[in-house]
């Protein structure tokens, strides 16, 4: 099906949203842009918008067909996806399997601690707060979900993970942490939204644990395009 491209609704740090003449269907679109440290840090990180857009819409439809209701629609071209209409949950859903990033710095703790059970976090998704940390009962108190969808998020967030550390784990990745988002569509269904990328994924090389993600623009560390091209090779082959 085709859906026609009309005017752009928003334009966010890594995509843009169009609208299209289906009410219920809009198209995104994944940019090279790359934003750090809540906005503070811009670059670009060439060929990337093509590699997310691909590699996310790969997942999407793995977990689709594992039983996790997504977003996805269809893939139009090499950055723009089809996806259903929905107003996202402004909750950043974090799962994590090794200590990194905000957790090892807030606790104190050496990067790279094997947890035995994956941990969840959320965070209000709030620019000018700068995503503050949050709890269920503050979710609640905002009126951010209901409590219904805060169990059904959370349940959806560990199937993801444990879908997710299994595809990483047989191209020799391993799965540290990542955030998704989720979304309401017109008709009250809560799907998992947004993008799953080196973007928002921290993933190690299980052999050399060398960065393939975007940790590599974070801490200028170098070869991001590298990298990128890296997990999107091993994860779909010539595809
Ligand atoms: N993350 C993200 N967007 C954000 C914050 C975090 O995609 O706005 C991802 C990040 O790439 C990592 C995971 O969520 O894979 C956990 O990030 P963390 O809380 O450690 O924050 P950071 O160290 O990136 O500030």
């Amino acid at each position: 099906m085709a859906y026609e491209k009309k005017e752009q609704l928003y334009e966010g740090k890594a995509k843009k949203v169009y609208a299209t003449d289906d009410p219920n269907v809009v198209i995104v679109s994944y940019k090279d842009d790359a934003t750090a440290f809540n906005g503070q840090k811009k670059g670009t990180i060439t060929g990337k918008g093509a590699i997310n857009n691909r590699m996310t819409n790969n997942l999407m439809r793995r977990l689709e067909a594992a039983g996790i209701p997504t977003h996805y629609v269809e893939e139009l071209s090499d950055r723009e996806t089809a996806v259903k209409k929905v107003s996202i949950v402004p909750l950043e859903v974090i799962i994590r399997n090794i200590s990194a990033g905000s957790f090892a710095k807030r606790y104190g703790v050496e990067e790279g601690i094997v947890f035995d059970e994956p941990t969840i976090e959320f965070s209000y998704k709030n620019d000018d707060l700068g995503d503050p940390l949050i709890n269920d009962y503050h979710a609640l108190a905002l009126k951010l979900a209901t409590q219904g969808e805060i169990d059904l998020i959370k349940k959806y967030a560990f199937a993801v993970n444990d879908h997710l550390k299994d595809y990483m784990k047989a191209i020799g990745i391993d799965l540290v942490d990542f955030k998704l988002e989720f979304g309401k569509t017109a008709d009250g269904q809560i799907v998992l939204a947004d993008e799953i990328s080196p973007d928002t994924c921290r993933l190690w090389d299980e052999k050399t644990h060398e960065k393939l993600d975007k940790d590599r623009f974070r801490r200028d560390l170098g070869g991001a395009e590298e990298a990128y091209e890296e997990v999107m090779r091993r994860l779909m082959g010539d595809q």
